[in-house]
């Protein structure tokens, strides 16, 4: 089993995501994971912005992420090369051989890629696609969802729930993907309804933990610091929030040795190697 962490698109903001941190300019990954299994099959944990954005956008009740896009600059992104279904096979792997991916959550920069892996399985949290698929009218516009993307014709959508039976960390339940430890996957609520964090494990004992949005940039982790009021409100990021980031905590503190990776760190792709780089 080896481990890839590609950047499927690069975004470009101010701190404005982190409450009384500075406006200056950032420039951040949508950060994917790539696991190669030792049967040859792919995995992939978030499938980025997708190659398909100007179409899935279209619709007028989208306007909403449309927008939300464009301040985060992930309307300029080089999708012709960056979209993981372009990337794949300039880094030397078969997008058809993606057997599974796992969406952490539904939002446009991590579900955008699901229609691009038509024969794959897509995993989704049930509570993150019942809370969303039910949104309409102005919740719909303002979700920075797109049934467009994970409504998609043909898709193979798979729901799926944590385990209470299984405990993991400080985690009061977990999903094992293949049951072999591999990929444990935690609930981490609060920026979206059942946004997933994913560990990853590998044979040589390293394990990284991918947090997703439950934080996006350090401060939001490390100095507990919180969006602005207007944009929690906009998310509808409340007290789970907030439970999630002490969970994660908690886990860093027992466990400082597993490596926390967020999907829009910008520090990561330099911390970390990416693709064709692998961990194992
Ligand atoms: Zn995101």
């Amino acid at each position: 089993m080896k481990l890839h962490f590609l950047a499927a698109g690069y975004g470009k903001n101010s701190g404005y995501l982190v409450q009384g941190d500075s406006w200056k300019v950032l420039r951040y990954p949508v950060m994917c994971l790539l696991i190669e299994r030792d049967n040859g099959d792919l995995v992939l944990v978030d499938t980025g912005l997708g190659s398909r954005q100007a179409e899935q956008f279209k619709p007028p009740i989208y306007c909403g992420a449309l927008f939300n896009a464009w301040m985060n600059g992930f309307t300029k992104v080089d999708l012709a090369n960056e979209a993981l279904i372009n990337q794949l096979p300039s880094l030397g792997f078969d997008p058809l051989k993606v057997s599974t991916t796992i969406v952490s959550h539904l939002h446009y920069d991590h579900a955008g890629g699901m229609p691009d892996f038509p024969h794959a399985k897509h995993l989704v949290n049930t509570r993150e696609w019942e809370a969303v698929s039910a949104r309409k009218g102005w919740n719909e516009f303002r979700s920075g969802c797109l049934r467009t993307q994970y409504e998609a014709d043909g898709l193979d959508v798979e729901l799926i729930s944590t385990d209470p039976r299984r405990p993991y960390h400080n985690f009061p339940s977990s999903y094992d993907v293949f049951g072999d430890g591999s990929i444990v996957l935690v609930d981490i609520n609060g920026h979206s309804p059942g946004l997933l964090g994913a560990f990853v494990n590998l044979p040589s004992g390293k394990s990284f933990f991918f947090t997703s949005d439950a934080w996006v940039f350090p401060a939001g982790f490390e100095k507990r610091k919180r969006k602005p009021r207007w944009a929690r409100a906009i998310l509808g990021e409340g007290q789970e929030a907030d439970q999630t980031i002490e969970r994660i905590h908690r886990t860093h503190e027992e466990r400082p040795d597993i490596e926390i990776v967020g999907a829009h760190d910008p520090r990561v792709p330099g911390r970390l190697n990416l693709a064709p780089f692998f961990y194992e």
